[in-house]
């Protein structure tokens, strides 16, 4: 076997994982990312080898995407080739990983959309069953959710997700040029070599630091461009007794902090632009449906696409840039704890609005959390999100009904009450360090968790009322599962036992005191 098609690695000793996790307590590791290097060509045509590699290597990575995404298990990127190709085999694998990637988040993606679906279907077919109960189907308005089945991605822009074993970056002998680029190609034993030009703003990034070995190879609008990276360790700066800030991102306000500050937001000028474009957008399509009715050539129909969408979308990407700096610069020395969204999880929580475009640009504020405080050696970690937006920092009860709206969070069981993105980024902070908590494999066992420390919450009010200590505010309480059982309440004879207090005459006040 050739040695340089990617093996799969051997697990990982206790001695490296001892390693890791020292790393892990002491620095923080980011990657800087080196973009828009554009391929130059030395030779006319010489980059054609480059295209009639990936004229064979895009439809592969294609099918294995649709493999991947479609098959009962999970990809597996050193699995063995299933399809025929004239790559070799080092590309073929490389084509693989790539797919696997690809599919691999799809997967999540999808997953996580499909429960979120079936969390409506249950919680649609709880309400309906209670209408129906108590004869007001009359007045029951809501629509029965409905899946849509995803479609498998498709594979656009020409690109190549490149390790060592396909792409090697040497560095240039002479001064003309900063790296030669080797690619393989489908010739074998003869591989492309392309010589890189660094820009200066490139040298800055790169200066002393070694290149990583994976590369990214791309080709828009005609031109090849080369991603290199390189890693940094940063120290850990934050102190072990650190505060610990939990932060909630929503759409009202793109960070809410459970110190209770609010920063960036959708609404404003943000959204009226937004609403311009998707406007603007809407009558091009009409205009091009029309068109095409009438049988007017495809190059003379108006695009749909739309570069002030485009501009909107870096927009959002700067002011979110902007709010997490803000929120760094008022909480120098904190631990943030973090939702790790993704978008099919953002898709849901934007359910009301133009649900995707929210939901892309908002995928951006973890990333870019993570990315800003690893920057500056600051402590930032992820927890278990499920349900941190309906459980009760209080009883623990979890429930949809703890919202009756976007903005409050009221718990139906103990009264509870705050505004929600505050409270959920309160809920967030508190997950910090709860092992039990991160030892759930799934949003059930979260949900199942949370609800044994509810019950676990009830018997200690039950234990309190006992004592005839005064209980926290019971509202709503839920009958059937209720220990509120008056008989033990009020047993007159317990009661004053439990209520006796000494009796103290005046005259004795200061043998007392
Ligand atoms: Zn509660």
């Amino acid at each position: 076997m050739d040695p340089r098609v990617s093996q799969k690695p051997e697990k990982a000793t206790e001695e490296d994982k001892k390693k890791r996790r020292h790393k892990q307590r002491t620095k923080r590791t980011i990657t800087r990312a080196v973009t828009h290097i554009r391929l130059i060509e030395a030779n006319p045509g010489k980059l054609a080898a480059l295209d009639q590699m990936m004229a064979v290597y895009l439809p592969i990575c294609q099918r294995y995407v649709i493999l991947f995404c479609t098959a009962e298990t999970p990809p597996d990127k050193y699995g063995d080739p299933v399809f025929e190709s004239e790559l070799s085999d080092r590309l073929h694998r490389v084509a693989m990983q790539q797919a696997a990637g690809i599919a691999k988040s799809w997967r999540t993606n999808r997953e996580n959309a499909y429960q979120a679906y079936l969390e409506d279907v249950a919680d649609y077919v709880q309400a309906k069953a209670k209408a129906e109960a108590e004869d007001r189907m009359s007045a029951f308005k809501r629509t029965e959710p409905t899946w849509n089945e995803w479609h498998v991605p498709v594979l656009r822009v020409p690109v190549i997700q490149a390790n060592a074993n396909v792409v090697v970056v040497e560095q240039s002998k002479d001064s003309t040029f900063d790296y030669w680029l080797r690619v393989s190609t489908l010739d074998k034993g003869t591989p492309l070599r392309v010589p890189v030009k660094l820009a200066s703003y490139h040298k800055q990034v790169l200066k002393e630091r070694t290149i990583n070995t994976s590369t990214t190879l791309h080709k828009r609008n005609g031109v090849w461009w080369l991603t290199l990276s390189c890693d940094e360790d940063v120290p850990l700066q934050t102190e072990p007794s650190a505060p610990v800030v939990g932060v909630d991102v929503g759409i009202a306000h793109f960070i809410t902090t459970s110190t209770n500050k609010e920063y960036g937001s959708f609404h404003g000028k943000m959204a009226r632009q937004h609403k311009r474009d998707r406007e603007k957008r809407r009558r091009k399509a009409k205009l091009r449906a029309c068109l095409e009715k009438k049988g007017a050539s495809a190059d003379k129909l108006p695009s749909t696409s739309s570069a002030s969408g485009q501009r909107l979308s870096r927009h959002v990407k700067q002011e979110i840039n902007r709010a997490v700096n803000e929120l760094i610069t008022d909480h120098p020395d904190a631990r943030l704890i973090y939702e790790d969204l993704n978008v099919a999880s953002m898709r849901f929580k934007a359910r009301s609005m133009n649900a995707y475009l929210y939901a892309s640009n908002l995928a951006h504020i973890p990333e870019q959390l993570a990315w800003a405080a690893g920057q500056r050696g600051m402590a930032a970690h992820t927890v278990w999100a499920a349900y941190s937006s309906q459980e009760c920092p209080r009883c623990h009860f979890v429930d949809r009904a703890n919202r009756p709206n976007q903005k409050t969070f009221k718990c139906v069981v103990c009264g509870y009450e705050d505004h929600a993105d505050h409270k959920a980024a309160v809920t967030l902070a508190g997950r910090w360090g709860d092992r039990e908590l991160a030892a759930c494999r799934d949003k059930r066992e979260v949900k199942a968790l949370l609800l044994k420390r509810h019950d676990v919450w009830k018997q200690q009010q039950q234990q309190r009322i006992e004592r005839a200590d005064p209980p926290v505010q019971l509202s709503f309480w839920d009958p059937p599962e209720a220990f509120w059982d008056p008989s033990q309440v009020l047993n007159s004879s317990r009661m004053r036992e439990l209520h006796r207090v000494p009796v103290v005459h005046p005259a004795d006040e200061s043998a007392v005191g």
